[in-house]
């Protein structure tokens, strides 16, 4: 096993908040078809504009409307409520206990604002890459309230796939799991993996051994596949842990801004359609839809000088 450190990036627009990316990284683009972790808070969010002058203050989340294609979006609180809204229609707070899946297939766009309900915000934001066969289809969007199962001590909240006899009912396009799991101080569990997927093991909170070693909160430990089980022992600190797995991908990927590809040239063509369709135009036939937002939507960056590479 590996343990990946995080890096803070800080997302754009006005109201920025930083986040917690460990996947992609270098020599580790997906596990499973897992491609994207971001883990976020907890943030206290400040009700008056000017900010409350703290580290982890924050005025919310507000993702102003931006694109995607080639990915499922996943959306998984611990802390808060947010507003998901998109261009083929959905409309859907989200609470904790609760998934947000948006399959963006050949192209969708949506906004994401933390409600004023919010007090914490805190939880992950993930991204699966469709297959090949699956990522021109049209864009869909489901919620579900995620199944609740137990091992030892620990209480689980499976949102993806199935784990421990229960099935959440997201739509996946390759064998995956994403689970949320609660340990309580002092306990030790034995959760059981299946040995044709790889997995990663986030610690949000918690003092946390895995199999003899420890893994810092905020860090993401990495589990190639071949395993049957995973011990895990928590301290005095109740532990808070995020699982994903899945059979390794076996496609490669090129990821640049929201947008998940197979080569340069079909990155540049979906940034291009992006600008000319939505951001400089108005074309409401094409494939990003419309979604209205007071401020307009996000423009994509500049194409990076070099050219993108396949990875994973
Ligand atoms: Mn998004």
């Amino acid at each position: 096993m590996t343990i990946y450190p995080p890096r803070v990036v800080p997302l754009g627009g006005v109201r920025a908040m930083n986040v917690r990316r460990t996947i992609p990284r270098i020599g580790r683009t997906t596990i499973g078809a897992w491609c994207f972790l971001d883990h976020y808070g907890p943030n206290m969010v400040s009700t008056a504009s000017t900010g409350s002058g703290t580290d982890t203050a924050t005025d919310g989340m507000a993702v102003p409307p931006h694109p995607h294609t080639g990915l499922q979006t996943v959306s998984w609180l611990f802390q808060g409520e947010i507003e998901h809204t998109d261009s083929v229609g959905s409309h859907q707070l989200i609470n904790p206990g609760e998934v947000n899946l948006m399959t963006a297939g050949r192209g969708i766009q949506h906004v994401e604002v933390s409600t004023p309900n919010t007090r914490w915000l805190h939880g992950v934001q993930l991204w699966v890459a469709l297959p090949d066969s699956a990522r021109h289809n049209l864009p869909f969007f489901e919620h579900h309230v995620a199944p609740r199962a137990s091992v030892g001590a620990a209480s689980v909240t499976v949102f993806v796939g199935e784990l421990l006899g229960v099935t959440a009912p997201t739509t996946v396009f390759s064998p995956l799991v994403g689970a949320e799991i609660l340990v309580p101080a002092g306990q030790r569990i034995e959760l059981p993996l299946n040995p044709e997927f790889e997995y990663g093991l986030l610690v949000d909170a918690g003092d946390v051994i895995v199999n003899d070693e420890l893994v810092e909160p905020a860090h993401l430990l990495y589990e190639p596949t071949g395993k049957d089980s995973m011990v895990i022992e928590v301290g005095e600190q109740p532990a808070r842990l995020l699982l994903i797995g899945g059979v390794p991908f076996g496609e490669k990927l090129v990821m640049w801004w929201n947008f998940v590809g197979r080569d340069h040239d079909e990155i540049e063509a979906f940034r291009a359609r992006w600008q000319n369709e939505v951001v400089d135009g108005s074309n409401l036939e094409g494939d990003f839809g419309y979604v209205a937002y007071p401020s307009g939507p996000l423009p994509a960056p500049e194409m990076p000088t070099v050219r993108l590479r396949p990875r994973g």
